[in-house]
């Protein structure tokens, strides 16, 4: 699918085309970025923000469609980087988290001054649209990268030119690293999640968190209240060899009541989505292609939340690329993998939860000290005020 559109500062060719001015070098762009969600946005208005000709490539016709997160915002992604400006009707705050137990026992957990955000995530993934065409990108809906082959100084896109960089933030199976032959994340977790339109928690301040190596090895079960509504999921490991189907409306109904889910409620949408748990891949950036966001597997492995890791790694990738052409700062390529966070600890501890996950000590030892404390770390990092 040839991807160009016809814009004011366009030239004629010699067929009567419009194609996009190329600079002394033959270049159209400086920068391609596949993927308009939070890693794409972060890299292309950061690099368009600082002059570079910047297109982005987003496969959804409506970047709202078809979602594969949950959307929750931590409180650092909501105050430190351009998600601040997010428009409050997008946004619910929710301060405080309640552990269930395989049990359903229960404990409440919260860090003073620490908050997370849930959001209508479609109206936010518009936002990020509209973001990126107001700081100046070239933002092509409807538009799937196929394929890119090399070329002196930087990469030809089929269907849409030639660019000195090529960012793939394109997601958990990304085509950019396939094509480009970067590193590919092999190790997931496989996250399900209901919309219920309308409905309200009974607490509907906390995101309901559950333990359950029935319904959710590897990971876990939630609530959480939506400024619209409510989303409720599960994230189990993902073994491509035994892929067995989460079983979200069993969930649901042992954890729906005790989470103050409405009874006999109807599921709208559904999101679905793999989730890399096993930190950044090792062939990130080379030769002028680099992956950020989940492509880089730049994703929690504890918590699975990868917005703000792929907003702060994105946005480092396209300042750096700016930093580069520019002012002849050093090699994008260089800063993108010195920027990936390589969550040592965290995937130590995805080892140990994903051979060791058994209900009876959450049973047991929910409310006790050290459990209590484990679970504080791993939700708030202490990062309460
Ligand atoms: C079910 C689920 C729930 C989650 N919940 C949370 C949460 O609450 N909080 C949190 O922090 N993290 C959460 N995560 C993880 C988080 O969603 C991701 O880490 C984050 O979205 C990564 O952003 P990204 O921009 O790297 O990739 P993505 O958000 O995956 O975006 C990739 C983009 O690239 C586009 N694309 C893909 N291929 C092509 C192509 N060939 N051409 C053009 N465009 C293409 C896609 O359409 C998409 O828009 C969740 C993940 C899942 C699966």
């Amino acid at each position: 699918m040839a991807c160009s559109r016809p814009r004011t500062t366009l030239s004629p060719s010699s067929t009567g085309e419009m194609h996009m001015a190329r600079d002394a070098d033959g270049f159209e762009f400086d920068v391609v970025v596949v993927g308009a969600s939070f890693a794409g946005a972060a890299c292309a208005i950061a690099a368009a923000w600082r002059g570079l000709r910047v297109c982005v490539l987003e496969r959804k016709r409506d970047p709202g469609d078809k979602l594969r997160t949950t959307g929750i915002i931590v409180k650092e992604a909501a105050e430190q980087t351009l998600l601040q400006h997010l428009p409050a009707a997008m946004t619910r705050r929710i301060e405080s988290v309640r552990l269930y137990a395989p049990s359903l026992k229960q404990v409440a957990l919260a860090a003073p001054g620490y908050y997370f955000l849930t959001t209508d995530t479609p109206a936010v993934m518009r936002w990020l649209a509209g973001q990126l065409r107001g700081h100046g990108a070239d933002l092509r809906l409807g538009c799937a990268f196929t394929d890119a082959g090399r070329i002196d100084g930087g990469w030809e896109v089929t269907g849409v030119g030639r660019t000195r960089y090529l960012v793939g933030a394109d997601g958990a199976r990304s085509r950019v690293a396939r094509r480009c032959g970067l590193g590919e994340v092999r190790q997931f977790l496989y996250g399900i999640e209901y919309e219920f339109p309308g409905a309200r928690l009974a607490d509907a301040d906390a995101l309901h968190c559950f333990i359950s190596r029935r319904y959710a090895p590897g990971y876990i079960g939630w609530l959480a209240q939506n400024p619209g509504g409510v989303q409720a999921g599960l994230a189990l490991r993902h073994d491509p060899a035994q892929a067995r189907v989460p079983d979200i409306d069993g969930f649901l109904l042992r954890a729906g009541i005790a989470g103050g889910l409405p009874r006999h409620l109807r599921p709208g949408h559904t999101r679905a989505g793999l989730i890399p748990c096993s930190g950044p891949v090792l062939d990130l950036a080379r030769d002028h292609a680099i992956l950020t966001g989940d492509a880089a597997g730049i994703v929690s492995p504890v918590t699975a939340g990868g917005i703000h890791a792929a907003w702060e790694h994105g946005e480092t990738v396209g300042a750096a690329i700016a930093a580069h052409l520019r002012d002849g700062g050093p090699a994008p390529e260089t800063v993108a993998i010195a920027a990936a966070p390589r969550f040592r600890t965290k995937r130590a501890l995805r080892w140990l939860y994903d051979r060791l996950q058994f209900d009876w000590p959450f049973d047991l030892l929910l409310h006790s000290p050290p459990l209590r404390w484990a679970a504080e770390q791993v939700y708030f990092h202490k990062r309460g005020s």
